[in-house]
Parts: C-alpha cells; structure tokens; sequence
C-alpha cells in the first residue's frame, strides 16, 4: 500500500500547490474551515488533518459566497450587458470527509442535472480535485450513515487518505486522482499497514419512509413547537454543507455597475418577499418548516435522496438547540396515512 507519513503532509502540499489552490483543513483563529494553503501562515494557523468536522464545509469552494454574474454599463439610451467569466484555476481540497464530499455531489446534482448546467459552477467543479479523508471513529453529532454516506469510502472521491498509525495510506480512485499521485509519488512510501476498524455511531437515526410521511404532515403542529426556539439566525444554512440557495443582486455606480449571486438563506423573510409585498412564508414556523421539508422531502422527491448528510454541523451550532434527528425522529413516530 502507498502510504503518506503525517510528517509529509506539509511537503505534500507545497508540491501540489505549485499546480494547484490546495485547501486544507485548518484552525485559523476561532473558525476552522478549509484555507488556501497559500494563505498558510504558521504563526496564526493550525493544519487540522485529524479533525472531524472543521466548523465551515468548503462549499465555498465551488459555489463562492459572492460571485459576479454580468457587467452592465450604460451610455444614453444605450445599455450593455456582458457576462462576466472568472478564470478558474485548478483547485484541489485536501482531508474533506465523506459528509462534505456527498455535500458536493449534491450540489452538482442542482447545478449540473435535470436539464440545466450552471456554467460557473461546471467550470470550477471541472477543475476540482477531491482528497477525502476517511473517517473510522465517528463524532459525537455524526450520523453520516444514516443518511446514506459512507464514512469511509466517500463515492466521489479522487483520492482517500485512510489513517494509520503514524499517516495515511493513499488509495486512489479515479484518473483526476492518479494525476495528483504522479505530482507527489516519490513522497509516498510503500508500507503494509493495518486499517483501524470503523467505530459504531453514537447518533443514529431512521429516514426511511420519511420523506412520504412527510407528505400528509403539512400541517402538523410539530413545525409550531420545534420552530418556536428558532432565532431564524440562518447560521444552519449557511454552515450547512448542502444548502446552495443564492439571491441575486445588483450593484451599480453611475453608469457603470454588475450583478451577483450571493448566498440567502431561507430562514430569512425577505428570501420569499415579493415586489409586491406579499410573502408566502411571513411566519418563521413556515420558513422552518420550508427547511426541513426541502431537506427531507423535496429534494428526495426530486433527485431521490435527503439533502442533508449527517455532517451535524446544523445541531452544533444552532443556538436554540435545534435538532434535526429530533425532526426526524417525530416524523418517524408520526401517525399518518403513509
Ligand atoms: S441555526 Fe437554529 S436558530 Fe438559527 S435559523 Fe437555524 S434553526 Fe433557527
Ligand atoms: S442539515 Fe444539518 S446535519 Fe444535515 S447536512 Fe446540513 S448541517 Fe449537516
């Protein structure tokens, strides 16, 4: 087996950064996420190749918080629109877990299936290079299995680093992944080396038969009482490494100025305000409701699987202690027709 010791992880990555943007996961401050390895600064950052889950998915990565669509300037009469095409360099992320790497294939099922392909998103997910790092000892808040993600065998991998004792065997799985390899062959070792064994889960949960039950809870005075916390902050979305909903905005100075997609979140009530004052979510109940039923019914209705991964990140970070597994649990026990 070709085996990266941890002492060369740092060697590793200046070798693939002179090719690529390489993101790994680090603590920087109080946030950890995934950071350009050219922005690596040893005095202020910390590489976190042992941590489960960094605090920020790198969904950023391929869908950016803000992004530039079209240019327009105006002369009299006269207005000229031109889209505006970024150059995409290569990138490749570094140590994501499978949660995150199915977060990113349901992103590409919205942004690149069932007819429509988001030419932004397809030129940066083309040049994207996945090395995944497979987890055998699951969280406190992990239920990535449940889901249906595997821990350790994340399906749209280019590269799964495995630990063991002493750094992680690199298995590689597909040919973006093979090109990475040659850049770095001669840092890997050959070694026989033992698997650590996948511990049980602490956090499990049924979703089977979810999304249909779903169907005649509408109504149901659930939404009122697990809402009724809900600070309709938004941090569950964004941090959510499976929400991709953006608004597009403009921004303009005199004659000159462009339009963008930004990140929205729709926990907010101004995501469903329309220009004519009406809101069909006015009430944060809805709005919650809305989260959870896109999440769990939806999107299974639509590309056939729930949209979230199990990553925990929503339940961690949620200051009104709202719980997805509680959601679903309910669901579950529910008398309905279904
Ligand atoms: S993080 Fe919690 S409080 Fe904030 S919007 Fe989400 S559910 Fe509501
Ligand atoms: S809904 Fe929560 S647990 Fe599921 S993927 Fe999103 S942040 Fe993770």
């Amino acid at each position: 087996m070709k085996v990266l010791k941890t002492g060369k992880i740092e060697q590793v990555l200046d070798r693939l950064a002179q090719q690529a943007d390489v993101y790994a996961p680090m603590l920087r401050g109080q946030q950890s996420g995934f950071f350009s390895w050219r922005s690596y600064d040893e005095d202020y950052d910390d590489l976190m190749f042992d941590i489960l889950n960094v605090y920020q998915p790198p969904k950023d990565i391929v869908l950016p918080q803000t992004e530039k669509m079209y240019s327009i300037h105006q002369d009299g009469q006269d207005v000229t629109i031109e889209p505006i095409v970024a150059e995409v360099e290569p990138k490749i992320i570094m140590g994501v877990r499978s949660c995150d790497v199915r977060g990113i294939d349901y992103l590409d099922e919205v942004f690149l299936t069932k007819g429509y392909v988001d030419d932004a998103y397809k030129a940066r997910r083309d040049k994207l290079t996945i090395i995944a790092s497979a987890c055998y000892n699951p969280g406190t808040n992990c239920f990535c299995d449940s889901m249906g993600v595997s821990p350790t065998d994340p399906e749209s991998a280019d590269v799964i680093m495995r630990e063991v004792t002493g750094g992680y065997v690199w298995d590689v799985k597909t040919e973006k992944g093979e090109a990475v390899t040659k850049q770095i062959e001669d840092l890997l070792e050959e070694q026989e080396v033992e698997l650590f064994p996948l511990k049980s889960f602490l956090r499990k949960v049924d979703y089977s038969g979810v999304a249909e039950k779903l169907k005649d809870m509408f109504e149901d005075p659930m939404w009122e009482k697990y809402s009724e916390p809900c600070q309709t902050c938004g941090i569950c979305t964004y941090l959510c490494p499976t929400c991709y909903c953006f608004d597009i905005q403009v921004k303009n100075w005199g004659d000159e100025g462009y339009r963008f997609r930004c990140w929205d979140s729709c926990m907010y009530r101004e995501y469903t305000q329309m220009a004519g004052g009406h809101n069909p979510r006015e009430a944060a109940t809805e709005r919650f409701r809305n989260r959870f039923l896109h999440k769990l019914q939806f999107f299974p209705e639509r590309y056939g699987r729930p949209l979230c991964t199990g990553c925990g990140r929503c339940i961690v970070t949620c200051p009104a202690g709202v719980n997805i597994i509680k959601i679903i649990d309910t669901v579950k026990e529910a008398e309905t027709g279904a």
